[in-house]
């Protein structure tokens, strides 16, 4: 896939982010998307002392072709490559919801599970899937977490009377700064990755039961990088990671 689209709505032009803030938070569908999405973005914060906390929001049940794997097997295998990644990433804590791969719908129930980790990891920039990208087929899983997440930060999350049972115990009503997408075809904002871009290999080399065979060299190696250095041309660094940002009024 080549960056930028070609779209209606193409942004020529990115803004550069350069501004790393003190908290940030990845909501993701299944184990691996967090690092494809905004790996190398997490990981160029992290090394600056961004606090990155993950909202897994299945439990990646379904990830499997082996015919002999069970939902149970692949559910653990998956639990422990993802803490490797993210540990690779340099992430701190990872909320595990427990919806099962392919079954998450965009309901009350899992909104008010993303509402509740806003309110309490209180994340200035949230990174999430893009439910809009037109071009391509995309997991129906996705589709629901970017959604949920949009909506979890405006209103709900916002707003004292959306889900008051969860402020107790010095959780309080939140508002997210930045909201940005991955996987979109309407990018308008871009960040220097050239820093990071190996880490970023580096994690998602730890899904070994779904990336079989990633390592610097290899040609899913040279693929992933081609993307962000396609994004980078004309900005004046190597690799870039590109998002649609929605920004909160003040
Ligand atoms: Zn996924």
């Amino acid at each position: 896939m080549i960056y930028p689209f070609s779209t209606p709505n193409q942004v020529t032009k990115y803004e550069v982010i350069d501004e790393v803030p003190k908290r940030a938070m990845v909501i993701f569908a299944h184990p691996d998307d967090a690092e494809i999405g905004a790996g190398a973005t997490a990981a160029l914060w992290a090394a600056q002392g961004c606090e990155i906390t993950y909202v897994q929001c299945t439990t990646g049940s379904s990830g499997s072709n082996d015919t002999e794997m069970t939902s149970e097997r692949i559910v653990s295998i998956r639990a422990a490559e993802q803490r490797a990644a993210a540990d690779a990433i340099g992430v701190g804590d990872i909320v595990v919801l427990d919806h099962p791969d392919g079954e998450l719908e965009a309901d009350r129930v899992f909104l008010g599970e993303v509402v509740h980790a806003l309110r309490k990891y209180r994340p200035e920039v949230v990174f999430t899937h893009d439910q809009y990208r037109m071009s391509g087929f995309q997991h129906r899983d996705h589709r629901h977490v970017g959604i949920t997440v949009q909506d979890a930060i405006y209103p709900y999350a916002r707003d004292h009377l959306h889900f008051p049972e969860q402020l107790v115990d010095g959780v309080e009503p939140y508002k997210v700064k930045h909201l940005m997408f991955w996987g979109t075809d309407q990018a308008d904002v871009i960040v220097d990755v050239s820093n990071s871009v190996d880490t970023k290999i580096t994690a998602l080399s730890k899904h070994e039961s779904q990336i079989a065979g990633l390592s610097f060299g290899s040609d899913m190696d040279r693929r992933l990088r081609g993307r962000h250095i396609e994004a980078a041309k004309g900005y004046g660094f190597e690799y870039g990671d590109t998002f649609r940002r929605l920004t909160a009024r003040t």
